[in-house]
């Protein structure tokens, strides 16, 4: 079945899946455990909508391509037009939900793309790459800064990270991609990942959550 965005309810969200818009090294935790600088400035890519999936009860990996690497992330449902400097309050205001989210990743191929300054897509744009869970209503979460995300990988935590200890803050975040691209209601941005990623295989059972807000399991096939 196609991908459709929806509330945590099960109420569908009527707009249509647009870009993913990612960013790479959003915690300095993370950017150190895969040996990588922390950049000066927000490292953007791209995920196309071709690969977003709803989570469900499982998801399947590419297993023909080296590792295939979790990473946990707060998504971010945009709901309004935004483009170049919005302020933080038309920021606010476009927000329509959040997700606990994976952004799946061919390690090893992303690590021999950036040994060669490649782009990263076929390590991280592949069909599946980006799992979605149901969203939480924008207006659930009072603060930007302090939204926990938790992943469980068979009954063992390995991500738990908080929003308040991102290197660009959702808000800031969001400003500066729109300064690169505009953004439409329907795409979603996903916010980096915290320390703790490592890699799936076939039958790992995973937790996902958005700290007291939602909690969601699956399974990889
Ligand atoms: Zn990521």
């Amino acid at each position: 079945m196609s991908y459709q965005h929806q509330y945590l309810d099960g109420t569908r969200i009527h707009f249509p899946l647009g870009k993913v818009v990612c960013v790479g090294r959003n915690y300095a935790e993370h950017a150190k455990e895969l040996n990588n600088p922390v950049p000066t400035e927000p490292l953007l890519f791209i995920k196309p909508g071709s690969c977003v999936v709803a989570l469900d009860d499982s998801f399947s990996i590419p297993h023909d391509r080296g590792a295939v690497h979790y990473e946990a992330e707060i998504a971010v449902l945009i709901g309004k037009p935004l483009s170049k400097k919005p302020d933080a309050e038309e920021v606010m205001d476009a927000i329509s939900g959040f997700a606990p989210a994976l952004d799946l990743t061919l390690r090893e191929l992303q690590d021999k793309l950036k040994a060669k300054s490649y782009p990263w897509e076929v390590a991280k744009s592949f069909d599946g790459a980006c799992v979605l869970a149901a969203f939480v209503p924008g207006d659930a979460v009072s603060d930007l800064t302090d939204i926990g995300i938790r992943l469980s990988l068979n009954g063992e935590v390995r991500q738990d990270g908080n929003s308040r200890d991102m290197l660009n803050p959702i808000l800031p975040l969001i400003q500066h991609i729109c300064g690169h691209f505009s953004l439409q209601p329907g795409d979603v941005i996903l916010t980096g990942t915290p320390v703790g990623v490592g890699p799936l295989k076939s039958g790992d059972r995973l937790q996902l959550e958005l700290v007291g807000h939602s909690s969601f399991t699956t399974q990889v096939l």
